[in-house]
């Protein structure tokens, strides 16, 4: 079985556990320019929306929030939930790179969180937490510090574990070799800071 499929499951899994214990991370995942029918950038199965609809299918949850950080838009799962009122959309991203799909856009109704939670209540929120905004990215091309991304996560975790919305993170892109010890500091941030426990 390819890496690919065993992230995307990764993914429906983690909404799954998520709902249970109130966050859950896949460390692989957030392939979000792929859509139900259309592959795009390094994507070919998506995740986000397999996630989405199986926990509303089996009715585990109704509304659900995906809050995308990555440096690039998520036009996939946008075009998939674009128009569906049950499926809130917060994507900031760098605007001037790949994909700058206009159409998919329309599907974004905000770029605040704390704006968005006053006036939606997710069941379970998506957190796409790509760590391709670190400066000296090939691909972002933005300047977020490695303390940047730590923040950044906790800061997320932060308002979800304080309004018990379960959460689930995927860690999406991020091209370079010390990408992957960012996302193992940011784990051990959130752990230390009480906002994952240990206990499975
Ligand atoms: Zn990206």
């Amino acid at each position: 079985m390819s890496v690919w499929r065993l992230q995307t499951g990764g993914t429906v899994l983690a909404g799954k556990l998520a709902l249970e214990r109130g966050w859950a991370i896949n460390i692989g995942g957030g392939f979000h320019h792929c859509s139900g029918d259309h592959g795009g950038g390094f994507c070919p199965y998506a995740d986000i929306t397999l996630c989405v609809k199986m926990l509303q299918m089996h009715e585990l949850v109704k509304n659900v929030m995906i809050l995308d950080l990555d440096a690039h838009q998520g036009n996939g799962y946008q075009r998939d939930f674009l128009g569906v009122p049950e499926v809130y959309i917060i994507d900031m991203y760098n605007r001037h790179i790949y994909p700058n799909d206009k159409h998919a856009k329309q599907a974004i109704r905000r770029r605040n969180l704390k704006a968005a939670l006053k006036e939606f209540h997710p069941d379970v929120l998506i957190y796409n937490a790509g760590t391709d905004i670190l400066e000296s990215d090939p691909l972002g091309h933005m300047k977020i510090t490695e303390e940047g991304i730590v923040a950044r996560d906790e800061f997320v975790f932060q308002i979800c574990r304080q309004q018990n919305i379960p959460i689930v993170m995927l860690t999406s892109g991020g091209y370079l070799r010390k990408t992957a010890k960012i996302i193992a500091d940011s784990i051990m941030n959130l752990h230390k800071k009480g906002l994952i426990s240990g206990k499975v």
